[in-house]
């Protein structure tokens, strides 16, 4: 197949490679970044002079970009892939994006006879790299079906969760549920510093123990060397995911007490110009009510 990539950063940008590395897939990418676009012309992907031109090439035209505003221009905006694409192509979007974005765009796109499919994933840039991370999907099961040549070329572990916006929901979900075992990381590993313990012995000790998550790893790594920048998943993109997340369990009504608490940590690091270093930097937070 013809695999249009928009959208080759931190995510994207492995996720792109490994298509190029794993398929049979011609893969071509266009990424406002001059460096991303070397990063995988480097290894056999052409480059697309704009969204028009890759869009009319290709079978599966992908998106992996930061906001929902971001995708949303890129998807319906002038000369952007709506403009450009015809029915018996698909449109996936990888990005973490606002579930009732997801609706307007997969409605503008049935509207043209277009098929669209929401795949957002979560694993990092680790999980990325190793072809590992988890593949959520929304959208009709046929469309689903005829694109996962495509989807398992970058990752084996898909899964089809429902209607179009259903792998939104369970994206936002899990991340909610990631920031706030990283706020709790935070929280713990300060109490231990101020108690006197030693970080690195603290770390190990959790590591071992039911107070360790998915997101303790990298997240006490980090913490441990002090290191926040370059992010491997910005700070701002975390607080997008949590807003998302608060933004629907509010036209459910449902409460989401941690949720809300760590999306109000996370505000406090991008007051405090944490916005562009890695979501870890929650624990700068501490640290400085700390005088540490
Ligand atoms: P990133 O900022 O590293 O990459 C985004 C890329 O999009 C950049 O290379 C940027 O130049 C490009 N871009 C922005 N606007 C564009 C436009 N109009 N046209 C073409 N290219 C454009 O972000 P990322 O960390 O790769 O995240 C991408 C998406 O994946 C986000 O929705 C994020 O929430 C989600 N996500 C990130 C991670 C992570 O660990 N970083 C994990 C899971 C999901």
């Amino acid at each position: 197949m013809k695999v249009g990539f928009i959208g080759v950063g931190n995510m994207g940008g492995p996720m792109c490679r490994n298509i190029v590395k794993r398929s049979n897939h011609q893969v071509t990418v266009f990424d406002l970044n001059a460096a991303a676009v070397k990063s995988c012309t480097d290894i056999g992907a052409a480059a697309a002079k704009s969204v028009a031109e890759l869009t009319k090439g290709a079978d599966v035209v992908m998106t992996s970009l930061p906001m929902p505003k971001d995708v949303e221009a890129v998807a319906l905006g002038d000369n952007g892939v709506l403009a450009n694409i015809k029915p018996g192509q698909t449109y996936i979007d990888l990005s973490t994006n606002a579930p009732s974005m997801v609706k307007k765009i997969g409605a503008a796109m049935a509207a043209k006879g277009i098929a669209m499919l929401d795949a957002p994933v979560s694993g990092g840039t680790v999980g990325a790299e190793a072809a590992t991370i988890a593949i959520m999907v929304g959208g009709d099961k046929k469309v689903f079906d005829d694109a996962l040549p495509v989807l398992k070329s970058f990752s084996a572990n898909v899964i089809h969760m429902g209607a179009l916006g259903s792998g939104t929901v369970a994206k936002l979900i899990n991340n909610m549920m990631a920031f706030c075992n990283a706020a709790a990381a935070a929280e713990g590993l300060m109490l231990g510093v101020s108690a006197g313990l030693d970080p690195e012995k603290l770390v190990q000790v959790i590591a071992n123990s039911s107070g360790n998550s998915a997101i303790f790893k990298p997240f006490s790594e980090r913490a441990l060397k002090g290191e926040f920048t370059p992010p491997s998943f910005a700070l701002n993109l975390a607080h997008k995911d949590l807003h998302l997340a608060l933004e629907l369990a509010d036209e459910l009504d449902v409460p989401l007490a941690l949720g809300s608490a760590t999306h109000n940590l996370q505000r406090m690091a991008r007051r405090m110009k944490l916005g562009g270093a890695d979501s870890s930097a929650i624990l700068r937070v501490y640290e400085t009510v700390l005088g540490q």
